[in-house]
């Protein structure tokens, strides 16, 4: 009942630009186009072709926008339905107008993330590739686009299919087992069923071994410059922010006195947070403002501990070093273009430290690579085939799934019946199919596809 609504969407980003996109995806696709679509020549969709005309008010024919038009007739489009886009002028209110128009012809306003919805329940994408689509909007680095657009291309997919092909053969003669009883498991048997499972469980730890880099290349990574005032916080954010022209949001941050701009450092998306409000707070003495800033340390996944290293280390500097204790840490030694005098406490310990100077730019090189080894350990971003799973979603999924085939194995070991063999088998691979959405929950994917965005 749900693919049976036409959907319609405005595709382009809110503002004005150069053309505006209104997408439309269902069965009233093409009487849809007919209706509000005057053609300049001919009075019929070629499907994949681009018409020039007009788009019309259903209500009085009246000229709404000079325009382009495309039908994708079924299945050859993204969602496998009738797709119908109306390219018009890319201004607010003349797309809104053409939706408007397309609505009151019987289609209704999708909702966010449903054209790609409709794409994966009509088989065209698996679920991994329906969020790498969307990671593939939203990459903001080179690394993060590319490995977005090999998971877009299925690559994940593949690996994950293939231990469902392991797992399935394992099942099936497990089960065959269970149907001719007289058949006894024999020792080859065992060895071969356990080399299956164990194959499978390496190309599962293998994929769960690349989720911390796969989440960081797609997430980026927080890091909170902190340091008692005027060991250079600010230059150095500056600093930062002007050596990588790659600045690509600038979002207020998820608290109020916390600004977020995101660099692109070496690959990697630096979401810097800034607590520039918290510093100029004029009625807060200084000490109250470290400490505010110190409150911060647990939503960074990296502190960049910036110290003054032409003054001894002083109490506030400790004050920070207690703080940030266990905490993953880099110390800054900033205006190296100075004579040294800091003399590091042994508390600082095996913390990675960078000499730089802020002011003349100085071994910020050095910080960037600092940056990128703390968090990528092998060398994922300069691989083209680096595959890896990015999301909680895969995490959880293949975990649970590793820990059903080590019940699995342990059971074979003991000579557990093989109903209860078979179960294992059964819950690994549910869980495995719940990567790609073979067998993912509507919730599930309601969640999956509520972070999307609209016409998409
Ligand atoms: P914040 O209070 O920690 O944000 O420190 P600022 O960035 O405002 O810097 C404090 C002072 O140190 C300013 O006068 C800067 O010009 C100066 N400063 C910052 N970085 C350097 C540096 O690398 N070398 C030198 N010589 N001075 C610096």
């Amino acid at each position: 009942m749900y693919i049976e609504d036409t959907i319609a969407a405005i595709s382009t980003p809110q503002g004005e630009g150069g053309i505006g996109i209104v997408r439309v995806s269902g069965s009233l696709a093409e009487a849809i186009g007919l209706r509000l679509f005057r053609f300049c020549t001919g009075a019929a969709f070629a499907s994949h072709f681009l018409h020039y005309g007009a788009v019309v008010a259903p209500d009085d024919d009246a000229v709404l926008d000079e325009a382009m038009a495309v039908l994708m007739r079924a299945p050859r489009s993204y969602t496998r339905e009738d797709v119908l886009e109306l390219h018009c002028h890319g201004g607010m209110l003349v797309v809104e107008r053409v939706l408007t128009a397309v609505l009151a012809c019987g289609a209704r306003l999708a909702e966010p993330g449903e054209f790609s919805r409709r794409a994966f329940v009509n088989g065209r994408i698996d679920l991994v590739q329906a969020e790498a689509v969307m990671d593939v909007i939203a990459a903001k680095t080179e690394a993060s686009l590319a490995l977005a657009q090999r998971q877009r291309a299925g690559a994940l997919s593949e690996r994950i299919e293939t231990i469902r092909r392991a797992l399935t053969r394992s099942l099936a003669f497990v089960e065959a087992s269970i149907d001719f009883p007289e058949d006894d498991i024999g020792e080859t048997d065992t060895v071969a069923l356990r080399s299956g499972v164990s194959d499978a469980l390496d190309d599962i730890g293998g994929l769960l071994a690349g989720f911390d880099e796969g989440r960081i290349l797609r997430e980026g990574i927080s890091v909170l410059i902190v340091g008692k005032p005027n060991a250079g916080k600010s230059s150095l954010l500056n600093r930062l922010l002007k050596e990588n022209r790659a600045i690509v949001t600038h979002v207020p941050g998820t608290t109020r006195d916390i600004i977020e701009e995101t660099v692109n450092l070496g690959g990697l998306a630096v979401r810097l947070l800034d607590t520039a409000g918290i510093r100029h707070t004029d009625d807060v003495v200084e000490r109250e403002g470290i400490n505010r800033a110190l409150g911060k340390i647990p939503l960074a996944d990296l502190v960049l501990f910036v110290l003054d290293s032409a003054r001894p280390f002083s109490d506030e500097d400790r004050l920070i070093l207690d703080a940030v204790q266990g905490k993953t840490t880099i110390v800054v030694l900033n205006k190296s273009d100075l004579p040294p005098v800091i003399d590091l406490p042994p508390t600082v310990g095996e913390m990675p430290r960078v000499a730089l100077s802020a002011g003349t730019g100085t071994g910020i090189d050095d910080l960037r690579e600092a940056i990128r080894t703390t968090f990528l350990h092998g060398s994922a971003l300069d691989s083209r085939e680096f595959v890896a799973i990015s999301r909680v979603r895969h995490r959880d999924a293949l975990a649970s799934a590793r820990s059903a085939l080590h019940r699995f194995l342990s059971g074979l070991g003991e000579g557990r019946e093989l109903e209860t063999l078979a179960i294992d088998l059964r819950d690994a691979l549910s869980a495995v199919g719940q990567v790609t959405g073979e067998t993912t929950t509507d919730d599930i994917l309601d969640v999956v596809f509520s972070s999307f965005c609209i016409g998409k």
